[in-house]
């Protein structure tokens, strides 16, 4: 029996951080909340699944995750080899799952984890996305391409927070029971990165008195979803994002699924070539505001399902790596022994605790603002409530790349490591660590690039807000064992804000572009420094995790500024000219 919840403690710690109160308070609307409507499971009254306190509502969260943990570690992770051998098929238009695939979506939905941030009243369990990233990144241990599945609740969330209430009553109890599963539909093959450039039409269809959709849409993970969103130009003759609106498609016999793409990694996932003919949909929220609202909120929440998926790629790579260190011999001794390769060990385990730091971190500013934005629907909210609102929404803002940037390069330096412990045995298909490490390949890609990410974070970094998270962190209060650490932090900090004057000084895009990624990589490692000082705070099994990430850093950070010193505007032209 293994559980991927009560064998991980990091997780726990986490889940009781006490800055979870105020969230949970605010999400249980101090536990007073109500619910006389229910759009959901009719089998449930909301009533009775409400915790009382917040102890109360930790404990509902420990006891459900507990379950993921269980299904993870006894269906979900079992089945991994079987899911990668197997793959998803196409027949007759339609996407078959492997069979362990099957199975463990029947797990997830028995268990009722299929509409895990849905309010109550729409059949979910009002999961905080701090609590829901916590099952993210337990079944992406267990399967990575099942967290594509599972994953897709952002969908749901989306449709719940844009769409009209009739779309909500009509729909969301799909999701949250499990009937349905979702897809987000954005990506064509001349549209990628810039999916400003999306081209698939919708138009007004007067006669049958709905929108329709016409076009190709690519690389589409589960396609096949019942209930899908889509990015579409409802604005005849614009070329921007501002001619694009969202849609619900409720799926029917007009989209044609082209091919399963055959892919490197994540094969559980199947990943579809679609074309719409005709296909009736429904406007969600306003039109034009497809990409500029509702496509960022939706890549966010999914950008911090990356961030949790590559937590849990690594945590599986690195117990991988662990477990065979211990056992082989080389030399007469375990090969954990050799310092290249303890060195290895210890380096994957910092930074899974300086990422995972930085996910819940991330995903506590996600919750903060967004129930906020929950509760504004129901009330006018207050002065100060507005402002917090405001204040979290961009600290989420620039967290989530810079966490979705980072711990997927973590994840891809990780699996890269776990299969050089493992040596040539590393390389055979033999252990699973040779799937991880290609499962681990997509997440720098997909929800956007690395430099896509780059691109998104370094506005946080440029705008001062990157400073006032350094004052914050600073003027926290923590134990004089841990201060010198804080010293060091500030001598980063120090550091970097002489990087960025000079990277800004040519007053120049596209010199400050050539050094964003250093720029965004020294910030990262400031944040998550300071992260594993509070968490050292908090329990001091943490320091040494804590003091070797800031050891690491510093250095690290040093090197990048030499590089922002040295290479000046003029070298860019070199860059260019030697590119091709
Ligand atoms: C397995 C898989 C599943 C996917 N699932 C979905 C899904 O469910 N829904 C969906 O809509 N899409 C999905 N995608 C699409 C995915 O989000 C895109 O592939 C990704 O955003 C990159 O776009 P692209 O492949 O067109 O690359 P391109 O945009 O062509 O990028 C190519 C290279 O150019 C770089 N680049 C581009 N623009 C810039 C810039 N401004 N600055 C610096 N560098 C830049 C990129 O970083 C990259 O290195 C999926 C893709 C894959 C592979």
């Amino acid at each position: 029996m293994a559980n991927f919840y009560t064998d991980n403690e990091d997780i726990k710690f986490h889940l009781n951080n006490p800055k979870m109160k105020p969230i949970v308070d605010l999400k249980e609307r101090n536990y007073k909340i109500f619910e006389t409507e229910n759009y959901g499971n009719d089998n449930i009254d909301p009533c009775d699944i409400k915790p009382y306190n917040f102890e109360d509502a930790i404990d509902n969260y420990s006891e459900v995750l507990t379950i993921v943990g269980e299904i993870c570690g006894d269906i979900i992770a079992p089945n991994a080899e079987g899911v990668d051998e197997e793959g998803p098929r196409l027949e007759n238009n339609r996407v078959h799952y492997a069979s362990g695939t099957v199975e463990n979506m029947k797990a997830l939905k028995q268990a009722r984890l299929t509409g895990m941030t849905l309010p109550r009243r729409y059949g979910g369990l009002n999961f905080p996305a701090t609590a829901y990233n916590m099952a993210v990144e337990m079944v992406s241990r267990g399967d990575a391409s099942l967290m594509n599945l599972f994953g897709l609740q952002d969908i749901g969330e989306t449709v719940y927070e844009f769409a009209d209430d009739e779309t909500k009553k009509n729909f969301l109890h799909r999701f949250s029971s499990g009937e349905s599963t979702g897809a987000m539909i954005l990506t064509e093959p001349d549209a990628g990165s810039d999916l400003q450039a999306v081209n698939l039409k919708a138009h007004f269809d007067e006669k049958a008195n709905t929108w329709k959709l016409n076009g190709v849409k690519r690389f589409i993970t589960n396609g096949n979803a019942e209930l899908s969103l889509v990015l579409a130009r409802s604005e005849d003759g614009t070329k921007d994002g501002r001619g694009l609106s969202m849609f619900l498609y409720d799926r029917d016999d007009t989209v044609q699924i082209r091919r399963i793409e055959n892919k490197m990694g994540i094969h559980g996932s199947p990943t579809c070539e679609m074309v719409f003919k005709d296909s009736p949909c429904i406007l969600v929220g306003k039109r034009k505001f497809g990409l500029i609202k509702y496509v960022m909120a939706l890549m966010n929440g999914a950008r911090l399902g990356i961030g949790s998926q590559s937590i849990g790629i690594s945590e599986a790579a690195y117990r991988e790596a662990l477990k065979y260190a211990k056992e082989r011999v080389q030399f007469g001794k375990t090969i954990d022994q050799f310092p290249g390769v303890y060195e290895m060990l210890t380096d994957m385990k910092v930074k899974i605790a300086a990422g995972r730091s930085l996910l819940y971190e991330t995903s506590r500013f996600v919750d903060m603002y967004k129930v906020y934005e929950d509760i504004e629907a129901e009330r006018k909210l207050s002065n100060e409530e507005k402002q917090d609102m405001k204040k979290y929404k961009r600290r989420a803002d620039f967290y989530t790349p810079l966490l979705k940037g980072l711990t997927s390069e973590y994840c891809n330096s990780i699996a890269y490591d776990a299969i050089q412990i493992h040596g040539g045995t590393g390389f055979m298909k033999d252990f699973p660590v040779e799937r991880l490490y290609r499962d681990a390949r997509i997440t720098t890609i997909y929800e956007g690039t690395t430099q896509l990410q780059v691109v998104a974070a370094i506005r946080g970094v440029t705008s001062g807000l990157f400073t006032e998270m350094m004052e914050e962190y600073q003027n926290e209060k923590i134990s004089p064992e841990l201060e010198y650490l804080n010293k060091h932090l500030k001598e980063m900090k120090n550091e970097y804000v002489e990087a960025m004057r000079i990277a800004e000084a040519p007053e120049d895009n596209e010199f400050l572009d050539f050094h964003a990624r250093r720029l965004v990589e020294m910030a990262g490692n400031i944040i998550m420094g300071h992260l594993l000082v509070l968490d050292a705070d908090r329990d001091i099994k943490y320091k040494p995790m804590a003091e070797l990430f800031i050891k690491k850093g510093q250095p690290e950070n040093t090197e990048k500024f030499n590089k922002i010193k040295t290479i000046d505007r003029d070298d860019l032209g070199l860059y260019k000219t030697l590119s091709i």
